[in-house]
């Protein structure tokens, strides 16, 4: 029989994987997928086994052999594998990273794949053996001992292994009588049970064109774009389509946002359908997540929910993916391994033959051009399902307008009829460049970060200035460093500056303020949405997260006191997130039977994207777009990986990115480089930050030129001065 050698991907830096001799003790063939504890220089990692192979390029004498199997079965199975390595590959990414990223850090750091490991102890045979028996067993003697040490309450087979005895020599005690298992063991795989626990909706024709649409298509794979403005039902859609699913034995993975700002949707899971429903998200401990995820890999939930990461979560009868707000930008993994989980749920569902289904009221202009080119079907929802009416948008011209606290005359007279129809208001701030910075009245000094090309903010409870880009704090200047005047003034709004002005605007009404500082406590939020979801009159304030799918049905007008900001983003994308943000924040307005209202106070009414949103929609904004997109050559269009520098002196990261660009001559399949340039935001916690973007017309072209640039870019002497990371798809290139 030839000898076999195992490859194993490891959490470390480098582009490849590792061979490692098997130990006496190691079944034959090991599975793939499973976790192995290997010696890696002087340290022991923990990795993945990815193939079995009668052949190594390592010499004979560098060759280590492995330590532990910790699992009897893959803990990613081939399906899985297979998506890993794909990913690894797309985002050319280490593979040891991804496959750690993948796994609940539990599992990381080597706890047991099934809840109750296989115990061993010694029989009464074994308690009361002499070791002599067992003299010329070497291991079998050390297994004997081992055992010894916990006498009748025994240890688990993890712990055994862990100890250096393998699973062969308690084998063999026992077939000697001497040792034996006991315990349950639960690491049976089933299919997930279901009980409609209520009756669905009768859906409208729009409804029943697309459950119909993606019921036909159950077993087979096939993308959708679920395209439904806010409260069109979509929900309902994927509820009755999740039904069809679960008929058929199968289970379905859910991934939205953000689980802790939208618990809505899982309790409306829970509502109709009695079935395991594991949900997966930032909440949990540790210790949770991993009982949760053990539920979705042995088959016995029905429904997982969670965030970004839950993607990878094993799911033997995965049947049907939902990616519900697939425009978010939440699903696009910002450091490390960057992925984008939407697009990786794609691969998912063409892996493993179901459909997947993306869900917006506005969808991203990537999946938009898909669904205009045939590749993904297009379910457009129009209506709005409960009969509501669509709020209408107006503009409120800020130039030349005397502003109380942000707010102008006309929006203060529209905020004050609704309360006294004892309606709610929600007042949006798009945070985002509209901070509170401090400033000099008497020479215009401001309050800057020491570490960043960035001002700080003005926090209150404690007063502080804060860096929100490294973290930065000090106390607040008495009087400007620059001038010595006492004047220093707090320009610009955040939520709490506002909720402040609109108490004082009026006095009488109820103020919510609704943003990560105040919600921070786990039950605060339910406390503040219960509260509102009785519907007296209140005026609400919040930030971004406002923006994400929560039913108000009370509130009638939706304010934003500041459009701009968002207009004049350096990203390509920006106009896009700002549309996808107003036709976002409008759908919270008048969402039963009420009509709502809009106001956006803006210094550019005449801005050709505002004035789209207005006549058209989001619909005629993404036409639009993506024209202009078409024309310049950019995402849907075009291709993007962007190559980030950053080091200790500016001209380190410029010319490492300008070397980068001179090694890329001559290999084929050049992308178009733009750059390099310094970041937007140049200096960051004390670092130069540089960018190069590399743009192609052709995926595969792009591919085929990072694949042997990569390794240059790695090997040039520029690259040792700096750290440099590749991301491919960028989401956000500015
Ligand atoms: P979305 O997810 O698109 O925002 P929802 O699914 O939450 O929309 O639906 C909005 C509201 O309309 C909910 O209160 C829901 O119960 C109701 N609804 C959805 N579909 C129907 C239907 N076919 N008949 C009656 N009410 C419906
Ligand atoms: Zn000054
Ligand atoms: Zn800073």
């Amino acid at each position: 029989m030839p000898r076999l050698y195992l490859q194993v991907a490891l959490p470390v830096p480098l582009r490849k994987t590792f061979d490692y001799r098997m130990p006496a003790g190691f079944p034959h063939r090991p599975p793939v997928g499973a976790r192995v504890k290997v010696p890696f220089g002087s340290r022991e990692l923990l990795g993945i086994v990815t193939h079995l192979s009668d052949h190594t390029d390592s010499p004979e004498d560098k060759l280590k052999t492995a330590r532990v199997l910790l699992d009897p079965v893959p803990v990613f199975p081939p399906e899985l594998m297979e998506l890993l390595q794909r990913a690894a590959h797309y985002y050319h990414y280490p593979v040891g990273e991804v496959f750690d990223a993948a796994l609940p850090a539990l599992l990381r750091q080597g706890d047991d794949l099934f809840e109750n490991m296989v115990h061993w102890r010694l029989t009464k045979a074994g308690l009361s053996l002499d070791r002599v028996a067992l003299r010329n067993a070497p291991k079998q003697l050390t297994a004997w001992e081992g055992l010894q040490l916990h006498g009748e309450h025994g240890m688990s087979e993890d712990f055994l292994t862990h100890m250096g005895i393998s699973r062969d020599s308690l084998n063999a005690l026992a077939r000697k009588g001497y040792a034996e298992t006991f315990g349950e063991n639960q690491q049976h795989f089933s299919h997930p049970r279901f009980q409609l626990a209520e009756a669905p909706l009768v859906p409208n024709a729009e409804q029943k064109h697309a459950i119909d649409a993606i019921r036909q298509q159950l077993g087979r794979f096939q993308p959708f774009l679920l395209e439904g403005v806010t409260g069109s039902g979509k929900t309902e859609v994927y509820l009755q389509a999740v039904e069809a699913c679960l008929h058929r034995h199968r289970q379905v993975l859910i991934l939205v946002p953000e689980i802790g700002l939208t618990p809505q949707i899982v309790s409306r899971f829970r509502a109709r359908f009695a079935t395991d429903i594991a949900l997966l998200h930032s909440g949990l401990t540790e210790r949770e997540r991993l009982k949760a995820w053990r539920r979705a890999f042995l088959g016995h939930a029905g429904i997982v929910i969670g965030t970004r990461s839950t993607l990878f979560t094993p799911m033997p009868h995965l049947g049907l993916i939902i990616v519900d707000e697939e425009h978010d930008l939440s699903f696009k993994q910002q450091e490390g391994f960057r992925y984008h989980a939407r697009d990786l749920a794609v691969m998912r569902g063409q892996l493993q033959d179901c459909p997947v289904v993306l869900g917006s009221a506005t969808p991203s202009l990537e999946s938009l051009g898909n669904a205009r080119q045939g590749r993904y079907t297009h379910l457009p929802l129009k209506e709005r399902a409960a009969s509501a009416q669509p709020p209408e948008i107006k503009l409120i011209d800020l130039r030349g307008q005397k502003l109380r606290n942000g707010i102008t005359d006309a929006m203060h007279r529209a905020i004050n009829l609704r309360l006294q129809h004892d309606e709610q208001v929600l007042v949006f701030i798009n945070r985002r460049g509209f901070a509170p910075v401090l400033l000099c009245h008497a020479c215009g000094w401001q309050a800057k970060c020491p570490r960043c090309d960035a001002r700080t903010t003005l926090h209150r409870d404690p007063v502080r200035l804060h860096c929100h880009h490294c973290g930065f704090s000090e106390r607040p200047p008495m009087q400007c460093p620059s001038c010595q005047s006492l004047e220093l003034k707090a320009v610009g709004a955040g939520t709490v500056r506002v909720e402040e002005g609109l108490k004082e605007l009026f006095p009488k009404a109820e103020v919510h303020r609704i943003d990560r500082d105040s919600t921070r406590r786990k039950d605060s939020w339910q406390n503040l949405y219960d509260h509102v979801e009785k519907g007296t009159a209140a005026i609400l304030v919040g930030t971004q997260m406002l923006a994400k799918g929560h039913h108000f049905p009370n509130v009638t007008l939706v304010a934003l006191l500041e459009a701009d900001s968002g207009l004049m983003g350096a990203d390509f994308r920006a106009g896009e997130r700002v549309a996808q943000l107003i036709t976002q924040v409008a759908g919270r307005a008048g969402r039963a039977h009420k009509a709502g209202l809009v106001l956006l106070q803006t210094h550019q009414p005449e801005h050709p994207l505002l004035m789209q949103l207005l006549q058209g929609g989001y619909s005629a904004f993404a036409d639009t777009a993506l024209q202009e997109r078409k024309l310049l050559g950019l995402p849907p269009f075009g291709y993007l990986a962007l190559l980030r520098a950053e080091a200790s002196a500016p001209e380190l990261a410029l010319q490492f990115l300008q070397e980068a660009v001179t090694g890329g001559q001559g290999l084929g399949n050049e992308p178009e480089f733009w750059g390099p340039i310094p970041a937007p935001m140049e200096k960051k916690a004390g670092v130069y930050r540089a960018h190069l973007l590399l743009k192609s017309d052709h995926r595969p072209r792009l591919h085929h030129f990072l694949d042997p640039w990569l390794p240059l870019v790695a090997k040039l002497p520029s690259a040792k001065r700096v750290k440099w990371t590749l991301d491919v798809d960028p989401q956000e290139t500015a």
